[in-house]
């Protein structure tokens, strides 16, 4: 499935536990604005590229859209899509004044040299100058973008509009960036793992964990899980995996990966094959990678209690149609339904969704919106210093972090209790609830 359908999956479920009028849940659904955007620019050695650059701004009820701006070869309209519409419920659920949006352009950053990203950052910037601002969409980092790739955008932008630093968050600290962003996102996962632990009278120290990703968000949260007293047993990145069920030295392999561009090749534990790794023996898996990799090929096989979603859209819910009959006769439908594995719809159809797979194996989910809000979190913070004009201590970011972090738990589980759902339908109930609220309140009516 793909991540647009299983974002809207998930969002017309919530509208139907919350009982939203329908023409409100469509114009909820629909993005405020789409732009996909041409990107020309001269290659090092004097050839012209071209690329696609989008930015979709899904809502802005309850403040200016926010979110991510990625590179990567994978990006479409319907993954920028989904990802914009994410981060409308994200930032309702962090409860931060900011609708949702997202950005990106397809290409493969690694294949670029510092200048011509440089190049393809200052283009797109150009070509959508007018469509973001301090109170209007401001962007941030996200995969295959860094600090740097703001800086660049930043400073394009201010050609058009004067110096405007709140423009865009996760800069450089020189600046305007806030202390504490480049771990953000890492700390947050951190922190909202220790609130669903609490819940179940355990603590980060003495866990097993495994963590596929080893970018900003998976080397960050490995090194302060490491700290907390949990035990990393299993690491990936795109160069490949390593299992050492003694506890991975984490910032011996962050020195590693830092001299070869991966973890590839590290000799503090063994080498396995990266695809096993969601299905390895732990009690927590972090997937902080790419979207959609926790799917019907290996659900069966996921061994941990607990899945933190650090990325964006891991888990895809598609139905494994393959082991699934459409259409059951009804002595088969009554067997199959007291395998839970499946969910018998009123037609009659059975499919049998990943997040159920899961679900009847005990595992417990915390769903993206929540565990990844870190990152939005502490680049709200960063609007607020510059908008202030006063810079906090990384003690009081890593402070109020932790406040936002608890309390988005606390009201996702609550959103549980009322609704009789789950974690991932918890916090979207709680999200899309606070964004149709402001709705209303600023004149749906009209
Ligand atoms: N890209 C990050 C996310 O997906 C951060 C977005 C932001 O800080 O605006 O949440």
């Amino acid at each position: 499935m793909n991540a647009l359908a299983a974002t809207s999956r998930n969002f017309k479920q919530a509208a139907k536990l919350l009982g939203l009028d329908s023409k409100l849940e469509k114009s909820l659904l629909i993005p405020f604005r789409e732009i996909k955007v041409e990107c020309t620019i001269p290659k090092d050695d004097g050839t012209l590229a071209s690329y696609v650059g989008f930015r979709v701004q899904h809502d802005n009820a309850r403040g200016p859209m926010k979110g991510g701006i990625r590179y990567h070869h994978e990006v479409d309209p319907d993954e920028v899509n989904a990802l914009a519409q994410l981060m409308t419920w994200k930032t309702a659920v962090a409860n931060i004044p900011y609708g949702g949006a997202k950005g990106g352009i397809g290409c493969s950053p690694g294949d670029l040299s510092i200048s011509e990203l440089e190049r393809l950052t200052r283009v797109f910037t150009q070509k959508i100058h007018d469509l973001i601002g301090i109170h209007t969409d401001v962007p941030a980092p996200d995969m295959g973008t860094n600090a740097q790739t703001m800086a660049w955008i930043l400073d394009e932008y201010s050609k058009f509009h004067g110096y405007s630093p709140a423009v865009v968050t996760g800069k450089p600290v020189d600046l305007g960036g806030s202390l504490g962003r480049d771990a953000a996102t890492g700390r947050g996962v951190l922190f909202a793992t220790e609130a669903l632990l609490a819940e179940h009278g355990k603590g980060i120290a003495g866990q097993r964990f495994v963590i596929q990703g080893f970018g900003n968000v998976g080397s960050w949260a490995a090194q302060l899980i490491t700290e907390a007293g949990g035990k990393v047993i299993a690491i990936s990145d795109v160069t490949g995996a390593v299992k050492n069920s003694n506890g991975i030295d984490i910032a011996k392999l962050m020195k590693h990966s830092a001299e070869n561009r991966g973890i590839k090749g590290f000799d503090g534990g063994d080498a396995v094959d990266p695809t096993s790794l969601l299905t390895e023996e732990c009690d927590v898996l972090i997937p902080a990678a790419l979207g959609g990799v926790i799917n019907k090929d290996n659900a069966d096989g996921i061994k941990a209690k607990y899945i933190i979603e650090a990325a964006n859209h891991p888990t895809d819910p598609e139905a494994d149609e393959a082991r699934t009959p459409k259409i059951l006769p009804q002595n088969k439908a009554r067997i199959c339904c007291h395998n839970s594995t499946h969910t018998l719809t009123d037609s009659g159809e059975m499919y049998m969704f990943v997040v159920q797979i899961l679900a009847n194996k005990g595992v417990l989910i915390l769903p993206d919106i929540l565990a990844n809000s870190g990152g939005v979190t502490v680049s709200y913070f960063e609007w607020v210093q510059n908008i202030q004009g006063f810079m906090w201590d990384e003690e009081k970011v890593n402070r109020e972090l932790k406040t936002y972090m608890t309390r988005a738990f606390r009201d996702t589980k609550e959103m549980c209790r009322s609704h009789h759902c789950d974690l991932r339908m918890g916090a979207f109930t709680l999200g899309v609830n606070r964004v149709a609220r402001a709705t209303v309140l600023r004149g749906w009516e009209a």
